[in-house]
C-alpha cells in the first residue's frame, strides 16, 4: 500500500513538473513515506530524517517532509520530534502535496496537513508507475476491524472503497500501456463494496474481462469474510491467480479472541480445507504475530499445530510490538523480547520445513513465468513469478524480462524454486 502511495505521489508531482532525483544529494525535496505497523520500522524512520542534518546544512533550501502512516498519527507532534521536517503530510492528504510543497517554497513555514484520513481519494490517475509490467492498484482504504493489536484503522480511517468505474478505468488504462499484472490492494478486499450494492467477486468479474491485463492477484484476506464464492471465482476466472494471503495471527482461539480477530481456529481451518478442495494447486500463505499480551507455550503449540494443518506456503511472521492506541496497548506486554526471539525462530524453522515439503513436490513439474528481474551481477539469471507467486530463479536472456516463459522445475529450497526454460 505505501509502495503505491509513494508512487502515486511521485505521478501527481511530476504532473506540476517535479522531476524525480537520482539521489538525496541531488534532490531539492526528500518525502519520506513511513510506516507505523511496529515501533522498529517508526525509530528508524526519525533516525533516518535526523541523518539528513549535514546536507540540510548545506543546502538550507531542501524541504523536507513525512507522509503515510506515522504522519497521520503523530501529526504535529512529528515537527517536534524531527525538527529538520518541513511538513507532516496525512494519508488521506496527498493530492494536496504540490500546494504544500508550493506553500513551504514561498513562505518558508512548517505545516500540518492530516485533516483528511476519513475522505475517499480524489481520483486523480497520474500515470507515473515504478513498474513497465506489473502493478499495483488500490481498490479501497482504511479498515473497521478494529484488530486489538493494529494501529491502521487509526491511522487509514474507515474503510472507504473505490468507485468500480474508476478501478475499472485505471486497469484498463494500465492494460492499454502494456502491464501484464496488477495487484489489488485493499486492507480487506472482501469488504469491497459493502453496503454499496456491490462485492470484490463482481470487482475481480469486471477486472476479468479487460484486454491487456493477464494476470490478477489481491491482497489482502480477511479469514471472516473470506468465501466460498471467492474461491470459485479464483477457479472460474482464468486471470486471477491461485494464492491466497489468508492471515492467521495466532492458532490459539484465546488469543484470537483477544486480538478480537473474530473466528476461531476451527472457522480458519474450515476455510483453508474449502480453499484446498475448490483449488488443489492453489498456494496459500499467512502472517502470524508471537508474543501476543499473555502468549504461553501452550498457545505457541497450538499455533503451530495450525501451521501443520493448513500447509502454508510461506509466512509472514512477527513479534508483537505494542502500537498506541491500539487496544492491545491496555495488556501488559508480558512476553519477554528473548522469549519472543525464541517463539519467532521457532515458528520460523517450522514453516521453512513446511515450505520445503511443498515445494519439493514441484520438482519436474511445468510452470508459467512472469519474468520480473535479471540479476545486477550476471543479467543472463532471471527470476520471475509462478501463478502461485513462487519465485522462480533460471537462466535467460535478459530481454525476457516483462514477458510470459514456461519453465521445468529442476530444484526447490524453502523460498525459492530453481528452473530451466522449456
Ligand atoms: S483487518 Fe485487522 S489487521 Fe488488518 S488492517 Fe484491519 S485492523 Fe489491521
Amino acid at each position: 500500500m505505501n509502495m503505491r502511495d509513494s508512487e502515486y505521489v511521485m505521478g501527481i508531482l511530476m504532473d506540476r513538473g517535479f522531476r524525480k532525483a537520482k539521489s538525496a544529494d541531488e534532490a531539492d525535496v526528500i518525502i519520506f513515506n513511513s510506516c507505523s505497523v511496529r515501533k522498529h520500522a517508526e525509530d528508524k524512520l526519525f533516525s533516518n530524517i535526523g541523518d539528513l542534518w549535514k546536507l540540510k546544512k548545506r543546502k538550507p533550501g531542501l524541504v523536507i517532509g513525512l507522509m503515510g502512516c506515522t504522519a497521520q498519527s503523530y501529526k504535529d507532534a512529528a515537527l517536534e520530534r524531527a525538527p529538520l521536517l518541513d511538513f507532516v503530510c496525512g494519508t488521506g492528504n496527498e493530492s494536496d502535496l504540490p500546494a504544500i510543497i508550493g506553500d513551504i517554497l514561498k513562505d518558508r513555514c512548517r505545516m500540518v496537513a492530516a485533516d483528511k484520513v476519513n475522505e475517499k481519494k480524489h481520483e486523480i490517475f497520474p500515470a507515473y508507475r515504478d513498474e513497465t509490467f506489473k502493478t499495483f492498484v488500490s481498490i479501497g482504504e482504511g479498515c473497521n476491524n478494529f484488530c486489538s493489536y493494529c494501529i491502521v484503522p487509526y491511522v487509514r480511517g474507515k474503510e472507504r472503497s473505490r468507485d468500480a468505474k474508476d478501478i475499472i478505468r485505471e486497469i484498463d488504462d494500465l492494460g492499454s500501456r502494456g502491464f501484464k499484472e496488477v495487484m489489488l490492494l485493499g486492507q480487506n478486499v472482501n469488504s469491497y463494496g459493502r453496503g454499496e450494492g456491490t462485492d470484490f467477486v463482481k470487482l475481480l468479474c469486471e477486472i476479468n474481462k479487460l484486454k491487456g491485463i493477464e494476470r490478477i492477484r489481491f491482497m489482502t484476506s480477511h479469514p471472516k469474510d473470506a468465501s466460498i464464492k471467492l474461491f470459485e471465482a479464483m477457479r472460474d476466472l482464468d486471470k486471477v491467480c491461485e494464492h491466497l494471503h489468508l492471515p492467521l495471527q495466532s492458532g490459539s482461539d484465546r488469543i484470537l479472541k483477544l486480538m478480537n480477530r473474530k473466528y476461531t481456529v476451527k472457522d480458519y481451518l474450515k476455510l483453508a480445507e474449502s480453499y484446498r478442495k475448490i483449488l488443489p494447486q492453489g498456494a496459500i500463505t499467512t502472517d502470524i504475530i508471537v508474543g501476543f499480551p499473555s502468549e504461553t507455550e501452550k498457545d505457541l503449540k497450538e499455533t503451530v499445530k495450525v501451521m501443520k494443518a493448513a500447509g502454508f506456503d510461506s509466512a509472514y511472521t512477527f513479534k508483537y510490538s505494542p502500537r498506541p492506541p491500539a487496544r492491545s496497548c491496555k495488556l501488559k506486554d508480558n512476553v519477554s523480547e528473548a522469549l519472543k526471539d525464541k517463539r519467532l525462530k521457532t515458528i520460523m524453522d517450522i514453516q521453512c520445513r513446511i515450505a520445503e515439503d511443498i515445494n519439493a513436490r514441484l520438482i519436474g513439474q511445468p510452470a508459467g513465468i512472469l519474468v520480473d528481474g535479471c540479476g545486477s551481477k550476471d543479467p543472463r539469471k532471471l527470476t520471475g513469478r509462478t501463478r502461485t507467486n513462487k519465485v522462480v530463479v533460471f537462466d535467460g536472456r535478459p530481454d525476457l524480462v516483462g514477458k510470459f516463459v514456461d519453465v521445468k522445475i529442476l530444484s526447490a529450497t524453502p523460498y525459492a524454486l530453481k528452473g530451466k526454460i522449456v
